[in-house]
């Protein structure tokens, strides 16, 4: 939902050309590819474990229930999917992906050198009158897919020799995707599992992906229920919500841990916007890291935002960050004493 929504854009030319809906085209030189020093044998991600014992299947099970009366995100809307119905994010039971490709504009320990295999999600529940991907966000743009065929999506990243699953966008699809890994599992599916969300999750549905997701990638974005409820659809309970939810994410998987090369197998990276006339309260955000989860937190503060969508007229959202503004926001995150910018 961070920078890899903003960095869409800047696909490989050749990963660019990857369809959701054709399988990806694979090269023989990556599926041919040498295991890279680092890529041993011991290490397997934690949702292995929970197939063998059943309780995968168990979790799935409890979470595609919520879409008979959905609370999968804090909106609550009480829709039932399962029958057609949509809430805020639009979206019925029936699976809708944009696209899947190896990204290299995601953060340096997801991205190593092969790439962060993204699956960017159709519609969200977050809805940010900013969005830089509205088009897949707001209007919706994708295509219907069944389970398996996002089941094969996950291979085909993991032939190409991507580092990670990267879910793009989840917080509405967390049943299929769950369903989706299970049905990838037999198959070999073994790379960790990258939650790369908003923020605005159901602290309920993150408890029930302890153990399965390796990776987690929130955004925090406000720091004020006002602003967040002005600028993401009314979502005035943002600043808590985002703040419990994280809470739990760093409990499952702590700092993040990179291996010999680099790249991500297990922890937390938070991403922060900042945003003109410090609107995303900066400040607070990175005081906030430092006293709640540890000055050794993994933080992006990105500085790219730019008018998109709705805010070309919104007065305050319609122009870029200043220099001034930009070196105020790191100012305040070495005065936090945070140590591991990304
Ligand atoms: S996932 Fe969609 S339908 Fe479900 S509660 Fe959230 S916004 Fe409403």
């Amino acid at each position: 939902m961070g920078s890899s929504r903003r960095s869409f854009m800047k696909l490989s030319a050749e990963a660019a050309a990857l369809l959701a809906v054709a399988p990806l085209a694979c090269s023989r030189a990556h599926r041919m590819a040498a295991p890279v020093r680092g890529e041993g044998t011991d290490w397997e991600p934690g949702y292995l474990a929970l197939e063998r014992s059943g309780e995968l299947a168990a979790r799935a099970e409890r979470l595609w229930e919520k879409l008979a009366a959905c609370e999968l995100c804090p909106r609550r809307c009480g829709a039932n999917r399962l029958k057609g119905e949509t809430g805020v994010c639009g979206s019925t039971a029936q699976l809708k992906v944009h696209s899947a490709a190896p990204h290299f504009g995601e953060e340096p320990p997801l991205v190593g050198r092969r790439g962060s295999g993204t699956i960017f999600f159709s519609n969200c529940n977050l809805l940010c009158c900013y969005c830089q991907n509205w088009e897949i966000n707001h209007r919706g743009d994708g295509s219907f897919l069944a389970i398996e065929r996002l089941a094969e999506m996950m291979l085909e990243l993991q032939q190409w020799g991507c580092h990670n699953i990267n879910f793009v966008t989840p917080s509405h699809v967390v049943p299929h995707i769950i369903k989706g890994v299970r049905a990838a599992i037999p198959r070999g599916l073994r790379l960790p599992l990258v939650y790369n969300t908003g923020g605005y999750d159901n602290p309920e549905v993150i408890a029930l992906l302890d153990g399965i997701v390796d990776i987690y990638l929130p955004d925090f974005k406000y720091q004020d229920g006002e602003v967040a409820a002005r600028y993401s659809a009314g979502a005035r309970d943002y600043p808590e919500v985002a703040a419990a939810v994280i809470r739990e994410m760093h409990r499952q998987v702590g700092v993040l841990e990179v291996d010999e090369r680099g790249v991500a197998r297990r922890g937390l990276l938070i991403r922060h916007l900042v945003l003109p006339h410090n609107l995303a309260g900066t400040d607070r955000f990175v005081r906030w890291v430092a006293a709640e989860l540890g000055p050794q937190t993994a933080v992006n503060i990105m500085s790219q935002y730019r008018p998109e969508y709705r805010a070309v007229n919104i007065p305050e959202l319609s122009r870029r960050l200043t220099s001034e503004e930009w070196r105020q926001a790191l100012a305040w995150a070495r005065e936090a004493g945070l140590t591991n910018l990304v």
